[in-house]
């Protein structure tokens, strides 16, 4: 059987795993996983940003234990996984273990930027500096005016909630991520069905292409919806964007995945807001609604109806085809790399 044709056969099987995957309600959302950034060292020092008086850690903490307690009281079906259960750190490479042993749906990580102190250059006048030239009769006295300057640097004036998602670019690893997480992709009855899952078969490859894709726009729209969430209450919200670098964890874990950055420790105001109670419990809010509208998001994208027209299905295939072209392009690649 021609290659192409097979992997057409197994794209259309697998559509049929994919639909049955989604299907019953309440599989929408089952576990999310809550990510404190960052965590006392055993040291005692601290590993995220320095505000003036306060330590991103400890706010990532007291944050995520709002946003847990909220999460908990609106939707009690959902089972909540912290990554960080104490103050004390935990490694990166653990946390996404976690979430992905876990079977995470959602993997939202708590954040506190920071941005250096703006460096001011003044001009506070001249100075005259004497000098000689030439020497015997020809010496002469040279007095020549110099600018002096005071350098000194002022907190940054930036603020505001920015919401991170993994740069597009990285969707190789996120791939990568979930074909060494496999078991979480399948189904429950995924092994009766089909035997036993093959990471590197062309039918699993087909699964994890599809689900970066899908984890990608999951992942984009509950950023949007977390900045929604933020300016409706008056926050300044920087948007939703695309990490270019760093943020590892974002496309370690096999689920869709934000990163919250919930306001500015090196700006005064927010500082305060920061680490006020009040703060606290406004921003676990605002992400807990966002949830919330993810949820409902979701479930309004499993129950629309399937149009079937001429149209559509012509871009089904157009984009089977893409999807079959990107298999094969891998395998090429592969062979290459494995020799
Ligand atoms: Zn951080």
């Amino acid at each position: 059987m021609p290659k192409k044709f097979m992997l057409i056969l197994s794209f259309l099987c697998l559509s049929s795993v994919l639909l049955s995957f989604t299907s019953t309600k309440q599989k929408i959302l089952k576990t999310i996983i809550i990510d404190a950034g960052h965590g006392r060292q055993p040291n005692g020092g601290y590993d995220g940003a320095k505000g003036s008086y306060s330590f991103e850690d400890e706010i990532c903490f007291d944050v995520t234990q709002e946003l847990v307690k909220l999460i908990n009281k609106e939707f009690p079906e959902i089972k909540v996984i912290q990554t960080r259960e104490t103050r004390n750190i935990v490694a990166l490479h653990e946390r996404a273990r976690i979430a992905n042993r876990n079977h995470g749906d959602l993997f939202i990580s708590i954040h506190v930027n920071a941005a250096p102190p703006v460096q001011h250059k003044e001009f506070i006048g001249n100075k005259a500096v004497v000098s000689y030239t030439g020497k015997g009769k020809s010496r002469k006295k040279v007095t020549k005016q110099v600018p002096q300057y005071r350098y000194y640097s002022t907190p940054n004036p930036a603020k505001g909630t920015e919401t991170y998602i993994w740069g597009a670019h990285k969707n190789e690893d996120k791939e990568i991520a979930m074909r060494e997480n496999a078991p979480m992709l399948a189904e429950d009855n995924y092994k009766d069905n089909y035997g036993e899952l093959d990471p590197n078969s062309p039918e699993f490859i087909a699964l994890s292409l599809i689900k970066t894709k899908q984890f990608f726009k999951r992942s984009a729209t509950l950023a949007g919806m977390v900045e929604e969430q933020f300016g409706k209450v008056g926050r300044t919200s920087r948007g939703q964007k695309q990490r270019q670098v760093g943020i590892w964890v974002l496309q370690a874990t096999a689920m869709p995945s934000v990163l919250v950055e919930t306001g500015y420790i090196t700006n005064k105001a927010e500082e305060d807001y920061l680490n006020s109670r009040s703060g606290q419990q406004e921003i676990a809010r605002c992400i807990k609604d966002a949830v919330r509208d993810y949820v409902n998001w979701l479930q309004k994208q499993q129950t629309l109806p399937v149009v079937k027209n001429k149209k559509t299905e012509a871009v089904k295939f157009e984009e089977t085809y893409q999807f079959l072209e990107a298999i094969e392009e891998r395998h090429k690649h592969n062979h290459a790399t494995t020799r």
